[in-house]
């Protein structure tokens, strides 16, 4: 029958329209920002700097190699790495970086800096209300800015971290172990 099509369509729309002010589920508009659709884990928009423990200049993964910094595709991080050592949360002397910025109005969100660092030390964070009134540096990310902790990591990408913890763990006591003494030769 000619339009039929279309008053199948209407029909879904009514019983969509009707059936939203009795079932919750049938809402499709959310009132943001008084309301907020959970992202998904994978949801991914601009870097952080990953720091362990309590205190976030002593804890920060980072060790200034800037592999990262080569690697951006726009070079929007800037790297300046320490002259000197500090000692790290568990109290290991390591270089760091000294500045570590990263301009997010430049940053493509293609994830390279994360796949290439190999200290596990940048990571991808899910803020996106990020838009500012001003226009020049505003939007040039400072280290204080981006460094977070490992608890906010879990609480962004639980099982990520989750494997990342385990990878770290497990290369902590590889180093650890004790190598094997060479055998006595006669
Ligand atoms: S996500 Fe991509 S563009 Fe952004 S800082 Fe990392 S490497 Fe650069
Ligand atoms: S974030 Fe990773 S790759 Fe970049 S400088 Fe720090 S340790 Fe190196």
């Amino acid at each position: 029958m000619i339009g039929a099509g279309i008053l199948r369509g209407m029909a879904v729309t009514g019983r969509n329209f009707l059936g939203s002010y009795f079932e919750k589920d049938r809402l499709t508009t959310v009132q943001y920002p008084e309301e907020r659709t959970p992202l998904p884990e994978n949801s991914r928009n601009f870097p952080f700097l990953v720091f362990d423990g309590d205190e976030a200049q002593a804890g920060l993964r980072c060790v200034a190699c800037q592999i990262c910094e080569k690697e951006c595709p726009p070079q929007c991080i800037y790297i300046v790495k320490s002259k000197d050592k500090k000692p790290d949360y568990v109290g290991k002397p390591q270089f760091y970086p000294a500045t570590f910025d990263i301009d997010i109005s430049v940053c493509m969100s293609c994830q390279i800096c994360v796949e290439v660092c190999p200290f596990e030390a940048i990571k991808m964070d899910k803020v996106f209300e990020l838009s500012r009134r001003e226009r020049f540096d505003a939007l040039l990310m400072k280290k204080s800015d981006l460094a977070k902790s490992n608890a906010y990591y879990h609480g962004i990408h639980p099982r990520e971290a989750d494997v990342v913890d385990a990878s770290l763990a497990a290369a902590a006591a590889a180093k650890k172990k004790p190598t094997a003494a060479p055998a006595a030769t006669s």
